[in-house]
């Protein structure tokens, strides 16, 4: 029986629809994977203004990675423990950044477990989902590795290592899976001279080099606060750009979202 003629161009307006459907990996030898790029906005130290940041990510419907020092939580410029539950429960992700604030390469395997795994257990504690940890000032060394990971951490963050005006030569974004999940790299942390223009070229460079994950190091969210901040006009506009970016497959998800979801006990202190 002969195939009448709109069933035929149905028939190949199908094939056509699953044939660019279909992962470019699919598409025959030699083609490129086309990627996305994973854009994780982590804040660091438990800074009052992160209420505000996480705010300004939610409106737009995004998500970031808030690391907060335990012992800190309270203090003068600080979150509160009840602000940093509201911050988790909007949906980011909460990850360690060591009891407070000490820099791990200077201290002896025993003070880093409790550095790592005593800030892990006290967020724990509090009901939150740890799974990441971010070294502060970036500092790590092989031992530093090994307790964290001792410590039930999924991965970890450091700062450097991918392209910024600090190395030109470095490659634009994390591979994915990163090649080492307790050193992953960021660009260097963005300050308060860094504008709008920098922030997007960044994402750029990721978008241009492949894709994979670029995490950014931002700490304080306020207008003419020191060094490493950010004003929330800087940050608001990146968002608003990062917004239009998902038809180039760029999205922004917690830094946990790039590993494993699984939440690992503490092991009990020998
Ligand atoms: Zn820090």
């Amino acid at each position: 029986m002969k195939t009448p003629r709109h069933a035929t161009g149905a028939l190949t307006a199908l094939i056509l629809l699953l044939v660019s459907a279909a992962p470019a990996h699919a598409s025959g030898a030699g083609a490129p994977e086309k990627r996305g790029v994973i854009v994780s906005l982590t804040f660091d130290d438990g800074d009052a203004t992160h209420v505000l940041a996480a705010r300004m990510l939610q409106e737009r419907g995004m998500r970031g990675t808030f690391y907060v020092n335990s012992a800190t939580l309270g203090d003068e410029r600080k979150l509160t423990r009840r602000q940093l539950a509201a911050i988790a429960k909007a949906g980011h992700e909460i990850g360690g950044h060591t009891l407070d604030h000490t820099r791990l390469t200077e201290l002896t395997p025993e003070r880093q477990r409790e550095q790592i795994c005593e800030d892990r257990r006290a967020l724990l504690a509090m009901g939150h989902r740890v799974t990441t940890l971010a070294y502060p000032f970036g500092a790590v060394d092989t031992d530093a590795m090994r307790t964290a990971r001792q410590c039930g951490y999924t991965a970890a963050r450091t700062v450097g290592g991918l392209r910024l005006w600090d190395c030109p030569a470095c490659p634009a974004a994390e591979t994915l899976p990163p090649r080492n999940p307790f050193r992953v790299r960021t660009p260097g942390s963005v300050r308060d001279t860094t504008v709008l223009r920098q922030l997007k070229q960044q994402v750029y460079n990721a978008e241009k080099g492949g894709g994979g994950l670029l995490p950014l190091v931002l700490h304080r969210v306020c207008d003419d606060c020191g060094v490493y901040s950010t004003s929330p006009e800087v940050l608001g506009d990146f968002l608003d750009w990062l917004a239009t970016r998902k038809s180039r497959g760029t999205t922004v998800k917690p830094f946990a979202a790039a590993f494993d979801p699984a939440v690992r006990p503490v092991p009990p202190v020998p």
